[in-house]
């Protein structure tokens, strides 16, 4: 039997602190899989440097001088973590067999991709690493990313619980991705639309082995924000039943104010008439700004904008297929 080619896609920002220490990680564990005649010795660690500010691409460029299983792309600038991804997966698609995809801050527990890859061969197409608990993360973290996972299923985006970017994906799964066109990238809620058979690998997760996060809340409410925009139109029906539901209300209020005319008792009601009008008010700004954030989507999806370009690259040349 052939032995898959293994390409462990990782995408780094500002990672300087954090590469030296991973990297090493990251090698003996292609190594050690090579050994146990796992994966092919064609295998390939692929680190994207997503626009980094500091020494990040110079340390890539240095490793993968040094030693044989590393590889390194470098993207024009920064575009976000999930562009980098896509750009390492599709890059890695054109030289895999199949891909593992994590983070370099070595939060994610490795050994997890000995079983990933005994899943692949058993014919997974996709294996997600979801995290059995995570009591590393502080308090805030675990509820804020828990309760994001839960209104996100709620609200019709399927995606798989406590699973991150940490996923095995086969060449046939990426194919499956390609296709996707979205310039609106939410690679947790796609790869499940993807489909083919797939099963899941639990793991610990750690704390990062050095530098900072780069999800402060601020991005974390956004990227959840676009997670469910880009997946679901429930918002857009909530606001219609809303809708329903206030005209209802306002029939019934319309009833009451007759009554209250025909049978004599007029009064000033400033109070009512005023609280009315906020509150529509209110609910409708808050309607526009939903049905805005969709429009926006679209307007981004109709310049079909690149998704990313690579400028600089430690692989040889290959179809040149990147999208
Ligand atoms: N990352 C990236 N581009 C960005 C931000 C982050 O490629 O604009 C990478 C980062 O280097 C790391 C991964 O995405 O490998 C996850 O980021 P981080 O560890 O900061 O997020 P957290 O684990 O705290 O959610
Ligand atoms: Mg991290």
């Amino acid at each position: 039997m052939k032995l898959p080619v293994l390409y462990v896609v990782i995408p780094c920002y500002n990672e300087e602190q954090v590469l030296p220490v991973t990297s090493g990680l990251f090698f003996e564990k292609i190594h050690a899989l090579v050994k146990a005649e796992k994966i092919s010795p064609e295998s390939r660690v692929l680190f994207v440097n997503d626009g980094s500010k500091d020494e990040t691409w110079p340390i890539i460029r240095k490793l993968s001088e040094e030693n044989e299983c590393c590889e390194g792309i470098c993207l024009s600038r920064n575009r976000g973590h999930q562009n980098a991804l896509l750009a390492g997966l599709m890059t890695a698609r054109c030289y895999a067999d199949v891909t593992i995809s994590i983070d370099c801050d070595g939060q994610d527990d490795i050994n997890a991709m000995d079983e990933m890859i005994d899943h692949y061969h058993k014919g997974m197409d996709v294996v997600y690493g979801v995290r059995s608990k995570r009591d590393t993360d502080t308090w805030f973290k675990r509820t804020t990313a828990e309760s994001f996972y839960k209104l996100m299923n709620a609200l019709g985006a399927q995606t798989v619980y406590n699973h991150a970017d940490y996923r095995l994906m086969s060449r046939r799964a990426l194919d499956g991705l390609a296709q996707f066109k979205e310039v609106n990238l939410f690679l947790r809620g796609l790869v499940p639309l993807v489909g083919y058979p797939s099963s899941i690998v639990t793991y610990e997760r750690a704390e990062r082995m050095a530098g900072e996060s780069h999800y402060p809340l601020k991005k974390m409410l956004s990227f959840a924000f676009d997670g469910i925009t880009s997946l679901s139109v429930k918002p857009i029906r909530l606001i219609t039943a809303l809708g329903f539901f206030i005209s209802f209300v306002s029939i019934l209020a319309i009833l009451w104010v007759l009554g209250t005319k025909l049978f004599g008792q007029t009064v000033s009601g400033w109070s009512s008439m005023v609280s009315a009008i906020f509150f529509m008010g209110g609910v409708q700004l808050l309607c526009l700004g939903v049905i805005g954030e969709y429009i926006g989507k679209i307007y981004n999806e109709t310049k079909a904008r690149p998704r990313f370009l690579i400028s600089e690259s430690t692989l040889p040349q290959r179809r040149q297929d990147n999208e």
